[in-house]
């Protein structure tokens, strides 16, 4: 079953607020604990502690440890669980050969806790949240409503900012209806995308500006001393920047992919797996990032509307003629790589079909991913199409 995240925005008073950094410090400290009693198990007996060992101990700790006692007993186990997680994917790498061993954590840098919905944090009636620990109600902003059913939810510090995540299951979804509309998109640099009906999103301002802005505090923080209080200014100007373009992202692609899925039900992208991320330009590693978030939040939306997203071969997408199929190499002879660069137009020499680049390409991946669309006449009504897969 396909989970969705509701996240909402905390707004605790300020003694809620440095209980709440309390609990996490305890929740660390937790963390800390039975790291180093899995290490020293391991020097000392050549044992191996699982979850179940450490989690059946902390009935008996929070009997003597009146701070752990005065905390969610579930919420506790997620802490164990977490480090039960760590191990888990460590002994994982060992087989690659990339082992890096669980570490201990510091307070600062612990931002999360997992809770119960109903146990450790309940929705009161005051439509305000109760954690156990926590004096009094914490107010929260329902800015869309939660549907009924979530199960577990995460609390969250990020920059002095407190947020609640909940995961609610959602039915499966029934499998993609007809083709209704079907559309190929093109992600690029000059544009963030382009579709096969022509439609062109200009790279939003905010990718260039987050990777200028970016390296410049990541200068500034490289001239700071180590230990030094202009330090953690400039830490936090860069952690409080990048939040900021994550946020500006993520609203970003929920917009688009909101648009997409009205626009097609069909909806073909270039799989950027392929592709292999872009390194080096760091606008262009912003932009990776924003490509695969507009992706993954267009599948899942298609999928609750009945729709499909497909992924495509990206390779060639931009040599390949869509009319006649016919590859033009990169460079023709004679021409040299910078005009090619600027050669924004499709320009066959087999059919002759003249066309920006970025929504011919688009045109390529649509007939790739949905060949029976293709050719004259094929429209939504003339299909004669395959059963999904
Ligand atoms: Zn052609």
């Amino acid at each position: 079953m396909p989970v969705l995240t509701y996240k909402y925005r905390l707004f605790p008073n300020s003694t809620q607020a440095v209980a709440l950094t309390d609990m996490l410090g305890s929740f660390c400290d937790l963390y800390n604990a039975c790291l180093q009693q899995r290490i020293e198990a391991y020097r000392r007996q050549g044992r191996t502690l699982s979850y179940i060992d450490q989690a059946s101990e902390l009935k008996a700790v929070r009997l003597i440890d009146e701070r752990l006692a005065s905390y969610s007993y579930s919420a506790e186990q997620q802490v164990v669980r977490r480090l039960d997680k760590a191990f888990r994917a460590f002994f994982g790498r060992v087989r690659t050969g990339k082992g890096g061993f669980p570490r201990f954590r510091a307070k600062s840098m612990f931002d999360s806790a997992d809770f119960r919905v109903g146990d450790g944090l309940t929705i009161r009636k005051s439509r305000k949240f109760g954690i156990v620990g926590i004096p009094g109600e914490i107010k929260v902003r329902w800015h869309r409503d939660l549907p009924a059913g979530a199960a577990a939810a995460v609390l969250s510090r990020s920059c002095g900012k407190w947020h609640i995540c909940f995961f609610v299951e959602t039915p499966d979804a029934h499998g993609p209806d007809p083709v209704r509309a079907a559309g190929g998109i093109d992600v690029g640099l000059t544009s963030l995308i382009a579709t096969s009906d022509g439609d062109a999103v200009p790279t939003p301002q905010w990718v260039r500006m987050a990777s200028t802005k970016q390296r410049r505090l990541q200068r500034a923080l490289g001239r700071c001393r180590r230990g030094s209080k202009g330090r953690l200014k400039a830490k936090m100007r860069l952690a409080r920047h990048s939040a900021r373009t994550a946020n500006q992202r993520r609203d970003f692609a929920h917009k688009l992919s909101r648009t997409l899925v009205n626009l097609y039900s069909h909806i073909a992208f270039e799989d950027l797996n392929i592709t292999g991320l872009a390194s080096g330009m760091l606008a262009k590693s912003v932009l990776n990032a924003a490509w695969g978030q507009l992706i993954s939040f267009t599948d899942y939306k298609a999928a609750n509307a009945g729709g499909l997203v497909a992924k495509v071969d990206p390779r060639g997408t931009s040599q390949e003629c869509d009319c006649c199929g016919m590859v033009t190499p990169k460079y023709r002879p004679g021409e040299s790589p910078i005009r090619e660069l600027n050669n924004r137009i499709q320009d066959c020499p087999g059919c002759g079909t003249v066309e920006d680049r970025d929504v011919h390409a688009a045109k390529v991946i649509k007939h790739r991913a949905f060949p029976w669309l293709k050719g004259p006449g094929a429209g939504p009504g003339a299909s004669s199409q395959p059963v999904a897969a």
